[in-house]
């Protein structure tokens, strides 16, 4: 039986030309045109105005941590329901996190959450430096609110978008509000450099600056010299010829998530206990991923964990939600700002295949896997 990945990689058809191309000019390492090519066209997709080419969403989180002047025992708020790379930077220097949980409108950062314990800590005079705020599945958080509060109380904002390229907010682009935005091209996101990332600003010398800390921070001149701490950071100028063709097709990689969304929707909305996750009046998702609830009050016997496991045995990959942070191992002496939602979202959710390479066929296999539960 073949496997049903969960997001696999979808290549436009153009790729193999254009790294020809870059091939024959001989510029295939961390420089050359085509790095300029894909930054600009990510600007011109998203409407950002500075965009880096790194070889990472998570060396994206990492610069923005630095250009954002986190220092050793600064404090970050971050959302705990997230994948690890929006948190591990935060540990890179030294800082803490301090993890807020959810809404449940959005399943992002919950703006209400976030203004209780500002206004604790504002008593306090004991206010985080930064917020790392995360756009999980393909959709936005609640930005306006989150954003007029970083502005209250003089929080640095940085968004977190490595999920939610192509993803609206009131009709713009989720990930340019912040001082910073990350976005990731790696091989299970919604387009790929087959592994990348892009960091984006408003202020062109934190760009530049931002690419001279991602090749090692050399200062101007002809012997090697450094005067700051720099990364071997930049994505490869083949990888991002590779960037600009996934570019082109972004809308319509965007509209099979949509569609296999509706599909499964459609097909599944029926089953006892079943719940999607919403998608708020003003929000565009791209559904990166499906993602379901699973209610064992309601949903006779079954639960998320028993699906996953006969999807499993039917050779059809699908994923618990991502574990809230507050409740990793790697953070556990972290403060955390509510929880339950986020543990709710955890217990009972499942991401069912979602990549826009499957077919039909793909589809009904899911399907007919998933109502068997039942
Ligand atoms: C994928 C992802 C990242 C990291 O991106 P990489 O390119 O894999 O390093 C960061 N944050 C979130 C929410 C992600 O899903």
């Amino acid at each position: 039986m073949k496997r049903i990945y969960l997001s696999s990689p979808h290549l436009s058809g153009d790729e193999i030309r254009r790294i020809q191309e870059v091939i024959q000019s001989n510029w295939i390492s961390t420089t050359g045109p085509e790095l300029e090519a894909f930054e600009s066209e990510f600007c011109r997709t998203t409407g950002s105005k500075h965009a880096v080419a790194l070889n990472s969403g998570t060396a994206a989180v990492h610069l923005s941590m630095i250009l954002a002047g986190i220092r050793h025992g600064d404090e970050v708020m971050c959302s705990t329901f997230t994948f690890v790379a929006s948190a591990n930077p935060i540990l890179y220097e030294g800082a803490k996190p301090v993890f807020i949980d959810s809404e449940p409108q959005t399943w992002n950062l919950s703006p209400s959450l976030l203004e209780e314990f500002l206004k604790k800590r504002a008593k306090r005079s004991k206010i985080p430096k930064a917020l790392m705020l995360v756009h999980l599945y393909g959709q936005a958080a609640d930005v306006d609110p989150i954003k007029k509060l970083c502005e209250e109380y003089g929080v640095l904002l940085i968004e977190d978008a490595a999920e939610a390229l192509g993803a609206k907010y009131h009709g713009r682009q989720v990930g340019l509000d912040g001082r910073f935005g990350i976005f990731s091209f790696n091989g299970n996101k919604i387009i790929t450099t087959s592994g990348g990332g892009v960091l984006v600003t408003r202020n062109e010398q934190e760009a530049v600056l931002a690419r001279k800390l991602a090749s090692q921070a050399k200062d101007p001149a002809p012997h090697y010299q450094h005067s700051l701490r720099g990364y071997n950071y930049r994505l490869s100028n083949v990888l991002a010829a590779i960037g600009t063709s996934q570019l082109r097709v972004l809308e319509q990689r965007v509209r099979a998530r949509r569609e296999n969304f509706q599909r499964y929707q459609n097909a599944l909305k029926d089953l006892p206990g079943v719940a999607f996750m919403p998608e708020p009046e003003g929000f565009f998702s791209t559904r990166w991923l499906t993602c379901i609830l699973v209610d064992p009050k309601k949903s006779r016997g079954t639960n998320r964990e028993t699906i996953r496991k006969h999807l499993e045995s039917l050779q059809i990959e699908s994923r618990p939600l991502w574990k809230p942070m507050h409740l990793q191992p790697l953070f556990q002496d972290c403060e955390i700002v509510g929880g339950g939602l986020s543990e709710h979202l955890f217990e009972q959710g499942l991401s069912l295949p979602s990549g826009s390479l499957l077919s039909p066929t793909d589809l009904q296999r899911v399907i007919d896997a998933v109502r068997e539960c039942f």
